[in-house]
């Protein structure tokens, strides 16, 4: 579960300007792809094809050999798991932050789940004893404790496919290091999209590939990547 499949994917947000222009790429399940490349490649705007909101110029993105194009948006949802680079957090609890919206949750099995989350993964490896904040307001957590917010998030959904859509790059590179764990261990067991603007911290991706200008130009392992330099 969780083969994702781009086949000769096309696609402009106008007609006269091609953004990307044939993207073929093969994401086994569980595996990680990373995606690197300068600014304005079109790395964000493949993300955001696979939850399909626009439609495709030409090509086809599959899962599990099904055209996403056929595939209700709430199965999408489901399916895939987004950590985005800025995490904005409502003016509520931690909990709250980590668990709203999620299927049926009255608040206290929101505050409980996302209790479950913190303690199934990571949270509780903070020194300052994250465990036990899920009911603190979290507007004053720093940049590094929202994406945290964000990943026990996707980790509540439990999704097959899992994007991180630069998810490390507004921390500072300490902060980003401090996370890099735990977003390798939420990985595991994922077919995973990595969006990243460093390839240092990509070392673990089972496959590279160089977006420029809406085109794969190189591909490869962080080694031979590293070797062509
Ligand atoms: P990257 O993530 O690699 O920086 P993006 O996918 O964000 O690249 O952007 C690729 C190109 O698409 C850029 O030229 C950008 O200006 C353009 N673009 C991105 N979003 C939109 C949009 N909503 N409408 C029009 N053009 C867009
Ligand atoms: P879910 O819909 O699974 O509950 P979230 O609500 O936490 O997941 O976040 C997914 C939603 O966030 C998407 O529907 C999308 O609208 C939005 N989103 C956040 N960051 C991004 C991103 N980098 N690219 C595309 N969509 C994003």
């Amino acid at each position: 579960r969780g083969h994702v499949r781009f086949e000769g994917v096309r696609f402009g947000y106008d007609d006269d300007m091609p953004i990307l222009k044939g993207i073929d790429l093969d994401v086994a399940p569980g595996s990680t792809v990373a995606v690197v490349g300068p600014s304005g490649a079109g790395k964000s705007t493949l993300a955001r094809l696979m939850y399909r909101f626009y439609d495709l110029t030409g090509g086809r993105m599959t899962i599990d050999g099904q055209d996403i194009a056929h595939v209700t948006q709430a199965s999408l949802r489901a399916a895939i798991g987004i950590v985005p680079q800025d995490t904005v957090l409502f003016n509520d609890t931690i909990g709250y932050n980590i668990a709203y919206g999620r299927e049926g949750a009255t608040r206290a099995d929101i505050e409980g789940a996302a209790k479950g989350a913190a303690i199934a993964g990571f949270i509780e490896r903070q020194p300052d004893g994250y465990d036990t904040r899920v009911g603190e307001r979290g507007l004053k957590l720093s940049g590094g404790e929202k994406q945290r917010v964000a990943i026990a998030r996707t980790l509540l959904k439990n999704p097959p496919i899992l994007i991180l859509d630069e998810a490390t790059s507004a921390l500072d590179s300490r902060t980003e290091a401090e996370i890099m764990d735990t977003l390798e261990a939420i990985e595991r067991g994922r077919t995973t999209i990595v969006i990243a603007h460093r390839l240092s911290t990509i070392v673990h991706a089972d496959q590279i590939v160089v977006l420029e200008a809406g085109e794969i130009v190189e591909r490869g392992t962080h080694a031979e990547l590293l070797r062509l330099g």
